[in-house]
């Protein structure tokens, strides 16, 4: 017995030959957990991954509908990535970032991003998530105003549905009000959320010309409201992630850019997931949506998830403010200790490199509208209201009652069933409340989409029967 082994078994009454389920039931602090059922159920333990596909702790192999957390684009397992991980090891594995101090890997990559993105995206801030690179794109947007004499310019617009991470700020970003009980209500001073742009939601019997009219009319009556002169910044997904994959209508989002132009402000994508190859493009912001944010916010996709990294790219405007020197001697104060991790950014130029050779891009958008046309079939369940998305984002509405829209009855655990379901027959979606997310790895071919829609279908068929049954 080690010296670490016997002080465990002194101050434990647990073996030390638990399994790695138990160990994981009685140690670790998930995100977002439903403690009341953990206990029993504890989690499941993925132990291999490969390709599109992962292998649970009871050797069942799963075809991973969700790409890990949207985030594992080129797919598991790749030979590789793990070898530019292992070589920018050995050749430096980290060193200060901060002041005048950097790496190959974060200049490399730094260079990189402002290739692939729109505009004049040219700078780059470097963080450990998407959580960080969004609270950090709030930062930078209080200095810049800071900076340019407007100290009074703070307020954040952002939406409810929208998704944007677990740190205090962007936990106060993300309008997914019910995320926040029992926290302090960090951020409500200055952070403000509006509608979600949810074509499915729109207003019975109107027209998507005259939802986006409504959307764009209630955001210049806030900006209204709160003073031109007090808000800095929009922040907004392309597509809405976990709120429910949730789809704007045609011409929102540079109509609220042109908003924002108009009125000094800031538009901040948040493309996360919308990023890195996922609707088929590198950015989804101005290849498909037209629009040329002032910051884009990336994460997930940049490394497949092989690594954590963030990054928030800044416009050359917003650079030229922010590197004046506030005062003399004075600093940009921000900084994580792992910004610009040299090991991370290996791995993000391995990924894209990967991204590049394989045409992983094009084979998205061909494979993300089979994708999109196989699964409008799963509209002929009477309990499925809507089916949308993009590329390879895929949402699933259910409905108690489709003309009305009224959603099923939480007891009943619909969204949860079905993903049961699902990976009883092989597939691993995304059960969100009354919605089913499906965001399989770009590598997916259109016979795996097949077998996704195929699990959905049958799944949410033998959930209308157990119902049937149960009525
Ligand atoms: N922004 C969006 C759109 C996301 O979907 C997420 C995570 O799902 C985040 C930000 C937060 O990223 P992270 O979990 O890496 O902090």
């Amino acid at each position: 017995m080690t010296i670490v082994q016997s002080v465990a078994a002194v101050g434990s009454d647990r073996p030390n030959n638990r399994s790695a389920f138990e160990k994981d039931r009685d140690h670790v602090l998930h995100p977002y957990t439903d403690f009341s059922t953990f206990a029993a159920t504890g989690s499941q333990i993925i132990e291999k991954a490969e390709g599109a596909y992962v292998v649970d702790n009871t050797g069942r192999r799963l075809l991973d509908g969700i790409a890990g957390l949207w985030c594992v684009n080129i797919g598991h397992g790749r030979r590789e990535m793990a070898d530019a991980i292992a070589a920018q090891v050995l050749d430096m594995d980290y060193y200060n970032p901060f002041g005048a101090s950097g790496n190959v890997p974060a200049a490399e990559l730094g260079a990189r991003l402002a290739e692939l993105s729109p505009g004049s995206l040219n700078h780059v801030y470097y963080t450990c998530g998407g959580s960080t690179a969004n609270d950090a794109a709030i930062r930078i947007v209080h200095y810049y105003f800071a900076m340019r004499g407007k100290p009074g310019k703070r307020k954040i617009i952002s939406r409810n549905n929208g998704y944007h991470g677990a740190t205090y700020v962007a936990a106060a970003l993300t309008g997914i009000h019910g995320t926040k009980y029992g926290f302090a209500q960090v951020g409500e001073d200055f952070i403000h959320h509006i509608s979600a742009a949810d074509c499915y939601a729109r207003p019975e019997g109107m027209s998507e010309e005259a939802y986006c009219d409504l959307l764009v009319r209630e955001f210049e009556m806030r900006i209204e409201q709160l003073g031109p002169q007090n808000v800095a910044a929009f922040i907004a997904e392309p597509i809405m992630g976990a709120g429910g994959v949730l789809v704007a209508p045609k011409g929102y989002h540079s109509r609220m850019q042109a908003v924002c132009r108009r009125n000094d402000i800031l538009y901040i994508a948040d493309e996360v997931v919308t990023g890195f190859g996922r609707l088929g493009e590198w950015f989804a912001s101005d290849a498909i949506y037209q629009t040329q944010p002032d910051i884009l916010v990336s994460a997930k996709g940049i490394t497949s998830g092989y690594i954590p990294l963030g990054a928030t790219l800044i416009s050359d405007e917003i650079y030229d403010v922010i590197s004046r020197p506030q005062c003399e001697g004075g600093v940009f104060s921000i900084g994580l200790t792992y910004f610009g991790h040299p090991v991370a950014c290996a791995a993000a130029l391995a990924n894209i490199d990967i991204m590049e050779r394989e045409r992983l891009l094009p084979h998205a958008a061909k494979t993300g509208a089979y994708l999109q046309r196989q699964a409008k079939a799963l509209l002929a369940h009477d309990i499925v209201g809507d089916v949308r998305g993009a590329g390879l984002m895929l949402g699933i509405d259910l409905v108690a009652d489709k003309a009305t829209k009224a959603p099923l009855p939480a007891h009943e655990k619909a969204s949860e069933t079905i993903f049961q379901g699902c990976v009883s027959r092989g597939v691993i979606v995304r059960p969100v409340g009354n919605r089913l997310i499906v965001s399989p790895p770009l590598i997916v071919t259109e016979a795996e989409c097949d077998a996704i829609v195929s699990a959905l279908s049958e799944s949410i068929a033998a959930f209308m029967a157990s119902r049937r049954g149960a009525a």
